[in-house]
């Protein structure tokens, strides 16, 4: 194996750190830094990744809370709740962990979240932002793959790039985050025709399918980088595994993240800083 590995747990450990520092001056001005998640009670995957986040944003001094839609609540219940929190000067941050009950409109709940309350840059107005160039925040699972790139110091610019994936919440913003950052930058998706031959004409290469290791090593061109933010549950396997066939990519591979541990966790720092922009943000006003 030759690949060096972008080690995302390692960095958001690292950006956890300064969070706290950066939380702990904001809280002896009196502001501390809340994140609110809306979640669906009866879906346990969800409810994990809520409960993780939260206990990183509590580990940062943080506070945290959340709120429970199941099959009885109302849309209408869902948007007041929104409302709530939209108005409520002592959040910063609201995170609408996908999917919500299959039965409320998420699309509209998107709408009505307030831009600076979106730490997860979701919403149609920070996606707007993002294909603008406009400042606001940016979608954290793209924003903690650019910042595992840049610290690692990979060169986009100029250097061809692919997207696998093309959702709202990742593939898309991927794409146009990596443009911002001079990438000449493909986007594949489940239409896409001879989708092997085309990666190899890539540099960088962003997983973002839901495949289990759909991307073998043969389908690399040789030193590339493997960016996997695929996370796949595989019936027998003790831990999820990605998009990229891990050791066949490895061996092709200049640099690669690891499943878990390279995306995911930079996705969970990405949440708590932009929660803790908009506190910052809240004090300068
Ligand atoms: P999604 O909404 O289901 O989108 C998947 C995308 O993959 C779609 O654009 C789809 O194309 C494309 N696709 C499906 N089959 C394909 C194929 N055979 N060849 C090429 N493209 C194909 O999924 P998502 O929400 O973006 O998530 C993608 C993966 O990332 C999942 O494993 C998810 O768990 C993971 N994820 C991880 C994090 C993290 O923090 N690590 C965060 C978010 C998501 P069409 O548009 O044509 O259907």
């Amino acid at each position: 194996m030759s690949a060096q590995i972008l080690d995302g747990r390692a960095l958001s450990t690292q950006f956890r750190a300064e969070l706290q520092t950066r939380v702990a001056a904001l809280r002896a001005q009196g502001i501390v830094p809340r994140l609110e998640a809306i979640v669906a009670a009866q879906d346990p995957a969800s409810l994990a990744y809520v409960r993780m986040k939260r206990s990183w944003a509590e580990k940062a001094g943080m506070e945290s809370g959340s709120w429970e839609a199941n099959e009885h609540t109302t849309q209408a219940e869902l948007l007041d709740q929104i409302a709530r929190l939209n108005a409520d000067p002592k959040v910063h941050g609201v995170l609408l962990q996908h999917p919500l009950p299959k039965h409320l409109d998420e699309d509209a709940a998107l709408l009505a979240l307030g831009p600076d309350k979106d730490a997860d840059g979701i919403t149609p107005a920070s996606l707007g932002r993002l294909t603008a160039g406009l400042p606001g925040f940016r979608c954290a699972t793209p924003l903690g793959i650019m910042r595992l790139l840049q610290h690692h110091q990979i060169e986009l610019a100029g250097r061809r790039a692919i997207v696998i994936g093309r959702s709202v919440i990742l593939g898309k913003p991927m794409a146009l985050m990596l443009l911002e950052a001079n990438a000449t930058v493909t986007i594949a998706h489940s239409r896409t025709q001879n989708l092997a031959d085309l990666v190899r004409e890539h540099d960088i290469v962003v997983a973002a399918v839901g495949r289990a290791e759909m991307v073998k090593g043969d389908w690399l061109k040789p030193e590339a980088v493997v960016v996997d933010a695929g996370y796949n549950k595989v019936e027998g396997r003790t831990h999820d595994v990605g998009d990229c066939e891990y050791d066949s990519c490895a061996e092709v591979a200049s640099w690669i993240t690891p499943v878990p541990g390279g995306v995911g966790p930079m996705t969970v720092v990405s949440l708590l800083m932009n929660t803790v922009d908009a506190a910052e943000a809240q004090r300068k006003s």
